[in-house]
């Protein structure tokens, strides 16, 4: 394989030992690719060395001089160590200290010929020093090939690996940058390279760790440099790469059961909609119905906010499967969700000739028994129930489309069940997190994404305002007023994952307090620990109108349609993400009343918390809140846990790179999809996806 030293594991490195190759480990460095592709945090300019007479208070300063003497000082504080050291040179003296290292004075040591680096600083009345300094000792008669990596240049400042400091990171990157052979394979395109005029791999790797100095120091520090911009197109180029990859290997995969559409199935299509479809719902059907006119199986994900109208997008897809004489089956995560699913279903397909079930856990047994035969004979042409009882439980006749609605969460589809069931079907994933841009081209892997944006017309905004907690008693009589007009009330309380028992104890007494607070209304408490039926009770109660205030935690998220719940309170909004609050206040604002959310936060609140509420005011927009959530928390955090199972990538920022991560895409779709992809690209992708994501394999 090209290239092996790339791959050479880190403690073959000198001065890297096994605790910290341990270390590096822990920080998903094993090799010196890692390390090479873990870029410096920040750069810091020390090429030009000052003059110690020309120091000044405030200023950062590179000096280069002899050690006079140097030793621990006394203090009066107990325990406290500092060593110091006079440094001279032609032009003068200065102190340098280092507050407890007391480990220095084995180091630095008189007549040392030393260059150093920091903050210079007022001393009381004993004239300049510099505090904490980076230092580096020069030796006499230096080794040939020895250079000054710590000052004296400009200098990479790495984050800080456990027990690896950036001086060793420095030190390691060096060795490495020299071990590597003049030659590297490049995944760039040599094409791309000349028309962007980027370094090659390896010029591009040296600069972006110690660049020549005269290089600007912003640029540096921004990304902006050549090298680093096109060590960033690399790493989005080799994964988008070998998703377009996956792509053309899916598209190998033959369905068993391809869709026509002829003017009768389009009339029956649009027979069956009850209203005008926006245009956003127009283009996603658009998009699904010729991928199933294709001979291999859609996965397609379609992203709208909560009431954006996926459902009816959904159901003329079936339509057209069932026209076709095929099968379908919505799939959703909860039992409740199906059996809201199968209503609307009957409900829009009423008076035509196709025959729906619901397959729920409450489906008794006699009927399951009449069911599933009458599936497997193909007599019900759609099924509707949880993901769990259709994938495991259910053979079809004819599967020729599964519409899995995950609501809020997303995650990698269990395509390999329902491609057991022999049929390759067509896969619709529906999801309400908008999900910005970026983060589909790198996250949604080998799907197809199709958005609605917006809401139908006519809705009413949900009106947001945020409120210090000192003021609930405003919220409480807005909830009192609510409930006077027969509408229904959330109470949300968030719960923390590390402290789940002590959340749960919060939001307890806080069901306790409202109930205190309102003993004329009826009032249940909803957390993710009770069990799944008594849960599912609650939730019976409060869309049947029994309960005026329902108070949760978050698990209310993945909730139902309330179209009579018009006000949501959210205690202690400061603590919650951003697509978080938006995800809850989606539960509102689903009927024709005016509908409000009222966040309550808890001072003192973070600049970011007030961030984001103020976000949640401004705007009721999905997708402007999702980049403005992946701003504030970046890529990492987005969706929580990473769930979803694809890797982060190295060297690339999806806020600031979003421009590189787009010809990236533009360039290795048209490359795959075009067969121009050299073979040896091709092979260097499957190698770094195998080395990478493991498991996955491409093409
Ligand atoms: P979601 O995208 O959250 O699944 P739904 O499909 O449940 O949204 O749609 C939300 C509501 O909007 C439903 O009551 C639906 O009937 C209605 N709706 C959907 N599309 C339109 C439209 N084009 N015009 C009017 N109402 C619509
Ligand atoms: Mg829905």
């Amino acid at each position: 394989m090209a290239d092996a030293v790339m791959q050479t594991p880190l403690q073959y490195l000198k001065g890297v030992g096994p605790r910290k190759a341990a270390d590096l480990k822990k920080a998903g460095l094993n090799t010196v690719e890692d390390l090479l592709f873990r870029f410096p945090r920040r750069y810091e300019d020390r090429s030009q060395l000052q003059k110690i007479i020309s120091l000044r208070p405030g200023m950062n300063a590179a000096i280069s001089g002899t050690v006079l003497n140097a030793g621990l000082a006394h203090t009066r504080r107990p325990g406290f160590k500092l060593f110091s050291a006079l440094i001279q040179d032609d032009s003068g003296q200065v102190q340098a200290v280092w507050p407890n290292q007391a480990f220095l004075k084995d180091v630095v040591k008189s007549k040392q010929k030393i260059v150093l680096f920091g903050k210079v600083e007022i001393w009381g009345s004993r004239g300049l020093q510099i505090t904490d300094p980076e230092f580096e000792i020069v030796s006499e008669d230096p080794v040939p090939g020895e250079i000054q990596l710590h000052t004296g240049r400009i200098v990479p400042v790495y984050e800080r690996t456990f027990s690896v400091t950036t001086n060793m990171q420095r030190r390691f990157v060096w060795q490495a940058l020299k071990k590597l052979p003049a030659v590297l394979f490049d995944p760039v395109p040599d094409d791309i390279l000349s028309r962007q005029q980027w370094p090659s791999r390896l010029d591009a790797l040296r600069q972006a760790h110690f660049p020549a100095t005269g290089t600007a120091i912003d640029a540096l520090n921004n990304f902006q440099t050549a090298a680093q911009r096109r060590l960033v197109f690399e790493d989005f180029f080799v994964f988008q790469t070998g998703l377009a990859l996956r792509r053309q290997e899916n598209a190998q995969v033959r369905k068993r059961l391809v869709c026509a559409v002829d003017d009768r199935i389009r009339h029956c299509a649009r027979d069956v909609l009850p209203f005008k479809l926006t245009s956003g719902q127009r283009d996603a059907l658009a998009d699904i119905v010729a991928d199933m006119q294709r001979g291999w199986p859609m996965q397609r994900l379609l992203q709208g906010d909560v009431g954006a109208g996926k459902t009816i997008v959904a159901v003329v897809a079936a339509v057209v499967a069932m026209e076709n004489g095929f099968q379908v089956a919505v799939m959703a995560p909860t039992e409740i969700l199906a059996e809201q699913h199968y209503r609307t279903i009957v409900k829009t397909l009423q008076g035509k000739p196709y025959r729906v079930a619901l397959l729920s856990g409450r489906v008794t047994a006699a009927t399951r028994r009449d069911l599933l035969p009458a599936i497997e004979r193909g007599e019900i042409h759609l099924v509707v129930g949880t993901q769990a009882l259709v994938q495991e439980h259910v053979k079809f006749k004819a599967l020729a489309l599964a519409v899995i609605d995950e609501q809020h969460r997303f995650g990698v589809v269990q395509r390999g069940t329902l491609a057991a069931k022999g049929d390759n079907p067509d896969v619709l994933v529906m999801t309400a997190t908008p999900i910005p841009r970026t983060l589909a081209l790198t996250e949604c892997g080998d799907m197809e994404v199709s958005v609605i944006r917006g809401l139908p017309p006519g809705r009413l905004p949900v009106k947001t305002v945020v409120k210090p907690d000192s003021r609930r008693d405003e919220a409480y009589a807005m909830m009192r007023e609510e409930i006077r007009r027969g509408r229904q009330v959330y109470v949300i309380y968030p719960l923390v994952e590390d402290s789940e028992k002590i959340d749960l104890k919060a939001a307890t007494a806080m069901a306790a307090e409202i109930a205190r607070v309102f003993p004329e209304f009826n009032v249940a408490l909803l957390h993710g620990r009770m069990k799944g039926d008594d849960k599912e009770a609650i939730m019976r109660r409060y869309l049947a109108g029994e309960l005026n205030i329902l108070v949760s935690t978050t698990v209310v998220e993945v909730g139902v349609d309330v179209a009579n719940a018009t006000l949501m309170v959210v205690e202690h909004a400061e603590r919650f993400g951003l697509s978080q609050l938006h995800q809850l206040r989606g539960r509102i604002g689903r009927g024709t009343h005016q509908s409000t959310c009222v966040l309550l936060y808890q001072a003192p609140w973070s600049d970011e918390a007030r961030e984001r509420l103020r976000a949640m005011a401004e705007t009721n927009d999905g997708f402007v809140i999702a980049e403005r959530d992946l701003q504030l928390r970046g890529p990492g955090d987005f969706f929580g846990t990473r769930q979803h199972g694809l890797p982060t990538l190295r060297a690339g920022d999806l806020t600031r790179d979003v421009d590189l991560l787009e010809r990236a895409f533009v360039e290795a779709r048209t490359r795959v999809d075009s067969g121009t992809l050299s073979p040896a690209l091709a092979e260097y992708v499957r190698d770094v996806w195998q080395r990478q994501f493991g498991l996955i394999t491409v093409g």
